[in-house]
């Protein structure tokens, strides 16, 4: 397999073990409004924009017999417990070795990721190994069209780094990020957990049980 032109990492769930905090939050938010959420539903939210989350949480809500007034209700329960769990978010096994790896071989990264800016700062914060992916797409991007599964992320940070999507390795976790690397042509590497087990993902996407089994000088 010919080296990658670039690598574009998402970055909850991929690089950081977010995934079972944003749940967390998730979950606790819609407890406020008397609303149970079931583990497929949190599925579901894995790997897309905020106010997508929200706005899906919100009809969840609403459907379950529950009032809550808006998007901004229900983001506003939610941000400060999100606050509180999301610097305490561990390394994925084998991601500061990866990132230090592309560093070091000088293969050009971007974070390719739903989260807003400020969330992305809060959640770097504790980790300075990641200072090193220098290039970065946010959910909040002014120049981003389309969340996930949209291709539109994966299409940004590539243009950003001035590499051809096509010669990318993606790096994605979530079924609707997998989707959004696949649709914007990039080889698909999918870090598998418990949680996604059951979920599919693209045809041709590369299943990895962690990050410490990617070769990126295999030949
Ligand atoms: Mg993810």
């Amino acid at each position: 397999m010919p080296p990658p032109a670039a690598c574009l990492f998402d970055l909850d769930g991929l690089l950081l073990d977010t995934e079972p905090l944003h749940a967390q939050a998730w979950r606790q938010a819609a407890q406020a409004f008397g609303t149970q959420l079931q583990e497929r539903q949190l599925l579901q939210l894995r790997g897309r924009r905020r106010h997508d989350c929200a706005d899906q949480v919100l009809a969840w809500i609403r459907a379950d017999g529950r009032h809550c007034s808006s998007r901004e209700e229900l983001l506003a329960v939610r941000q400060p417990i999100a606050e509180r769990y999301l610097p305490l978010a561990a390394p994925m096994p084998g991601a500061e070795t990866l990132v230090r790896r592309c560093q070091a071989l000088a293969v050009p990264m971007a974070l390719a990721t739903s989260s807003s800016r400020s969330a992305v700062e809060l959640k770097l914060a504790p980790h300075p190994w990641l200072a090193l992916i220098g290039t970065r797409v946010h959910g909040d991007d002014p120049g981003l069209r389309a969340g996930k599964p949209a291709p539109d992320v994966f299409l940004l940070a590539a243009e950003r780094l001035g590499v051809d999507p096509r010669c990318c390795w993606a790096f994605e976790d979530s079924p609707a990020g997998a989707q959004a690397a696949a649709a914007a042509g990039c080889r698909v590497f999918v870090l598998r957990s418990d949680a996604t087990n059951s979920a599919s993902f693209p045809a041709g996407a590369m299943l990895l049980d962690s990050l410490q089994q990617v070769q990126l000088d295999a030949g």
